[in-house]
């Protein structure tokens, strides 16, 4: 857990988030603004700052937050989706704990702002 990381403070349970789904390795939980009508978050509870800092080791992780978010999509009842992960400030990065956006429910445009 990083100081003052938000995600790593809602992953661990000490700041409430509207929680979808959570097991050992990773937490979903819809944002707190959402950008479409379905709009959710999927983190590792391990704090990787963002895509540039994983590494060969996190490579099953990364793939089980890919899983965890289209199932969640399914479960949710959003069949069509957009995946988006941001790296960096310039690519829309607010929060430097790595975090995959789940969007749907609305057309999407191409391409993205
Ligand atoms: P990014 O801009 O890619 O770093 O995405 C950060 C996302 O976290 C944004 O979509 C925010 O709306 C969302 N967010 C920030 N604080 C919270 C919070 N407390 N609970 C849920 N989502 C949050
Ligand atoms: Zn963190």
């Amino acid at each position: 857990m990083a100081q003052d990381c938000l995600f790593c403070k809602i992953a661990n349970g000490d700041i409430p988030a509207q929680k979808l789904f959570e097991d050992d390795d990773v937490f979903a939980f819809w944002d707190i603004t959402p950008q479409a009508p379905k709009h959710f978050l999927v983190i590792s509870k391990k704090h990787i700052s963002g895509p540039s800092d994983l590494t060969a080791a996190d490579e099953q992780l990364i793939g089980k937050i890919f899983r965890i978010g289209a199932e969640l999509a399914k479960e949710n009842n959003i069949p069509q989706f957009r995946f988006v992960m941001n790296n960096g400030v310039e690519a829309g990065q607010t929060v430097f704990h790595i975090h995959l956006h789940v969007l749907g429910g609305r057309q999407m445009n191409w391409p993205p702002g």
